[in-house]
């Protein structure tokens, strides 16, 4: 007579992307272990999908927990970019461990019920705000583990090669526990300086590297090559990503065709933002504004990795958010004339590309990899994507780690 197998969970009744009829996910010790139509076992919890799609955690490749929800701090940057990159300076010197953490944590809690469970958070470090950002972000990876695994990238957003002390406070940061590097040349005063130590220091510490790049829409200069060249030199190819790239909105077919094939070839993900892209570029051409965001799925045609991600949460770059990944996802379909036929397309773009960029193990729903799911209050991919359907519950490594009531008329 066969044994009966037990499991922590079985979540039952589940839909999956492109499957047929429900499954039931029976998972122990924090990864699947099996999955089928009406699973024999017992578990410890049972839950019921109730025939809704089932999706693996979705993954932020790119937010900044440190500097949201400033607005009742700094209501109008009005000076697009360069305004919102004063705005959040003149307050960082007064930012305290403890007013990031609070502020971190409520933009971190928002996400998480929405069903991030993957985050690579942008870090600034200068001697304005020292450590104390990076210090209360190590707090919040520690606090918020059992929902979220938090990726922690340090990056000098306000220069570095003009001070000695922030390239030391990067090592410092790396020496306590960041797990990469990023950059931001576009406001160094010596941009290909600046790229040339952040590579020195990926190779010297062994970590990733997630560069701020290119975020206009003039096509007469870019730093794009520059990073696929440096990254081929060293090597890091496929470790290497960049956010906004927005000049690739602004460059003629033939120029966005050669960079495609470039950053295939050097393996380079590419970062859209398209909350932050749309609101702090093109101001200059008023009603005819353009969208100004990278065309990502022409990028993943050629073979780009590329990932669909927050930025900023309520401050002067981007004044809206509720850190819904399917709403970014949604928006970036819904200006690039992306119908339903390129919605699962897009769903990559927040949950199985965004996991290649970040070099993310084991993801995604099959047996072996890690129990990381959650509930859409939708019953197929088509329905959750374009009406941004909430996520009801999920499971981190099999543990239930958030609910979130459906709705309920009242009659
Ligand atoms: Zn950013």
């Amino acid at each position: 007579m066969p044994q009966i197998q037990s499991f922590d969970l079985l979540l039952r009744n589940a839909r999956l992307r492109g499957g047929q009829g429900l499954q039931d996910i029976a998972v122990r010790q924090g990864r699947i272990a099996a999955i089928g139509p009406a699973l024999a076992g017992t578990a410890v919890v049972e839950e019921d999908a109730g025939g809704r799609l089932v999706l693996p955690g979705l993954v932020d490749t790119h937010i900044h927990l440190d500097k949201s929800c400033l607005l009742c701090r700094c209501r109008d940057a009005g000076g697009g970019l360069k305004g919102a990159i004063a705005a959040v300076s003149g307050l960082k010197r007064s930012f305290t461990v403890e007013d990031v953490y609070q502020r971190g944590a409520r933009t971190l809690e928002r996400a998480i019920t929405q069903g991030t469970m993957h985050m690579r958070a942008h870090v600034e470090l200068d001697p304005l705000v020292g450590l104390r950002s990076f210090e209360a972000m190590t707090r919040l990876k520690r606090d918020y583990a059992f929902a979220v695994d938090l990726s922690i990238c340090v990056f000098p957003q306000e220069g570095m090669t003009h001070d000695p002390a922030v390239e030391l406070l990067l090592i410092q940061a790396l020496a306590e526990g960041a797990d990469l590097l990023g950059g931001c040349p576009y406001t160094d005063a010596d941009p290909s300086l600046q790229m040339e130590r952040i590579f020195a220091l990926a190779v010297a510490h062994d970590v990733d590297l997630d560069f701020h790049l290119d975020f206009d829409l003039d096509p007469s200069w870019s730093h794009l090559e520059e990073i696929c060249r440096r990254t081929m030199a060293a090597g890091w190819q496929g470790r290497v990503a960049v956010g906004h790239a927005t000049k690739l909105a602004a460059i003629d077919d033939a120029a966005l065709a050669r960079m495609i094939v470039l950053l295939a070839e050097a393996g380079v993900g590419v970062t859209a933002l398209p909350a932050t892209d749309l609101y702090l570029n093109g101001r200059d051409l008023k009603h005819r504004a353009p969208r100004g965001v990278a065309p990502l799925h022409l990028l993943a045609e050629g073979g780009v990795t590329v990932s669909v991600a927050t930025n900023n949460v309520l401050n002067p770059f981007t004044p809206f958010g509720d850190g819904s990944l399917i709403r970014m996802g949604n928006l970036y379909a819904n200006l690039m004339h992306l119908g339903p036929e390129s919605f699962g397309d897009c769903l990559d773009m927040v949950s199985t590309g965004a996991a290649r960029l970040m070099r993310i193990a084991d993801y995604g729903i099959r047996v072996g990899g890690w129990a990381d799911l959650i509930v859409l209050d939708a019953d197929d991919e088509a329905d959750a994507f374009g009406g941004i359907a909430v996520p009801l519950m999920g499971f981190k490594h099999g543990r239930k780690s958030f609910a979130r009531p459906a709705a309920t008329l009242l009659r």
